[in-house]
């Protein structure tokens, strides 16, 4: 992605790949480069395409930083999805097929990615969802805190809800509704989570959490 960025950048003009360009030596961030597509060089980056961009980043620094911690599966519904994105942003920004630029061994492969793209719906945890579900789910899990006028409560995570039928409760494997692992964060919007300062439903109670400001 990062270089796939710079190429953009590049093409426009050569200095537009260092952070400094009086000085041309380190190039820049991934972060910086998506700004400089924006306002510089304009280019009409869609609202879902920039959303997935930063999400994508995010998602890196969590990693790096040993901040989640995802499964195998997990990590190949990412993989598609950034894969599908880079796909249509070269074609649409370079304007040549990424296909080009992958190596014949790679290209079985290749083809796996994009069937695993072009399906809607992919089974997660056992349960069948939709794909961009899925994504919405392990972003969840980098939001541990909910930000309430200032103060931050820790999120409720699913089985740590005190239910009035415990056996039942303790029987279930993944939330019925979003369909998250035991002890895993709901998937931002989930009907079940509770909210964790006044104990309510998290989707319709009346608290209202920076983290999700953005989004509404
Ligand atoms: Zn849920
Ligand atoms: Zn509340």
């Amino acid at each position: 992605m990062e270089l796939l960025f710079k190429e953009v950048l590049r093409q426009e003009n050569e200095f537009f790949i260092y952070e400094n360009i009086d000085k041309p030596g380190k190039t820049v961030s991934v972060t910086k480069a998506l700004e400089r597509m924006k306002n510089i060089i304009k280019i009409d980056l869609s609202k879902d395409n920039e959303t997935v961009i930063k999400k994508a980043i995010a998602l890196r620094n969590q990693i790096l930083h040993f901040e989640i911690e995802l499964d195998v599966q997990e990590l190949s519904i990412i993989y598609a999805i950034l894969f599908e994105f880079l796909h249509d942003f070269h074609l649409n920004f370079l304007n040549e097929e990424l296909h080009n630029y992958i190596r014949p061994d790679y290209w079985e492969e290749e083809a796996l990615l994009i069937e695993k793209y072009k399906k809607e719906f992919v089974i997660y945890n056992g349960a069948e969802i939709s794909n961009k579900f899925a994504i919405e789910i392990i972003e969840s899990q980098m939001f541990p805190v909910y930000t309430i006028k200032g103060t931050e409560y820790k999120r409720v995570k699913f089985g740590e809800e005190v239910s009035n039928d415990p056996d039942w409760f303790d029987s279930l494997t993944h939330c019925s509704d979003c369909a998250v692992k035991k002890f895993y964060f709901h998937a931002i919007g989930c009907d079940s989570e509770y909210c964790p300062k006044c104990g309510g439903q998290a989707i319709s109670c009346t608290c209202e959490y920076e983290e999700l400001q953005d989004a509404s």
